[in-house]
């Protein structure tokens, strides 16, 4: 069998230290499907688990995407916040879900330490909220609803892309995240928003997904609103 696994070596950028971390062929990676919230499903290894890089000498951790992305500044909060604290614990094998969801929570630490941006925080909860759905695990909602608040706030504040999301499929993305922890009345907002900016009509994908799950929100605050007059 072809190893789908390889090993990347990676400079820490606060201790220097060099380290291996495990990656997934991009070859190798076969999807199953995806979410409404863009939750990806994988047949085999899922490259997701490998997203985070964690230095095991000084516990930095950080998304692939920014991990080089610190200054002086920063490199001595991670060490007088993390690494003192730290004990000596390697991610460098083949990680678990529950492993994986350890190290996002390690990057979502060091990324409030940092005081990146609401932007960064919301996809490392999104990621965090997505592990704990391949195992079915109620904490998915509570990383959901973080994720959607910081996914609000960088709405409101951050230039855009955030991460890989333009304008319009982060409109459409808050009001998923708002239908799924059932704030319909939020979601109906959201998709109305995403259906009414012009840019939408070039994203035939989402321009349907957003019509559809308008729908499905509307018809939920519906039930909803006349369930609670009733009780
Ligand atoms: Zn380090």
């Amino acid at each position: 069998m072809v190893n789908v696994l390889y090993d990347k070596a990676i400079t820490c950028p606060v201790c220097k230290n060099i380290f291996h971390t495990k990656k997934v062929r991009t070859s190798a990676t076969r999807i199953e499907k995806r979410d409404t919230d863009f939750c990806t499903h994988y047949i085999g290894e899922n490259p997701i688990l490998y997203n985070v890089f964690v230095c095991p000498m000084c516990g930095y951790a950080a998304l692939e995407s920014g991990f080089e992305e610190i200054n002086a500044a920063g490199k001595k909060m991670i060490q007088e916040s993390i690494s003192r604290r730290w004990t000596q614990r390697s991610f460098g094998e083949e990680r678990t879900i529950l492993e994986a969801i350890e190290t996002y929570k390690l990057a979502l630490l060091c990324s409030q330490i940092l005081g990146h941006k609401k932007g960064t925080l919301a996809n490392i909860c999104l990621r965090i909220a997505w592990l704990y759905r391949y195992l079915s695990h109620e904490k998915e909602f509570e990383f959901l609803t973080h994720a959607v608040n910081c996914f609000e706030q960088a709405f409101a504040n951050e230039p855009m892309p955030i991460g890989n999301l333009d304008d319009v499929s982060l409109t459409y993305l808050i009001g998923e995240l708002h239908r799924m922890i059932g704030h319909y009345e939020e979601a109906v907002e959201w998709f109305g928003k995403a259906v009414s900016n012009p840019a939408i009509k070039t994203k035939k994908k989402i321009d349907t997904m957003a019509r559809e799950q308008w729908r499905l929100a509307k018809d939920a605050y519906r039930k909803k609103s006349s369930h609670d007059q009733v009780g």
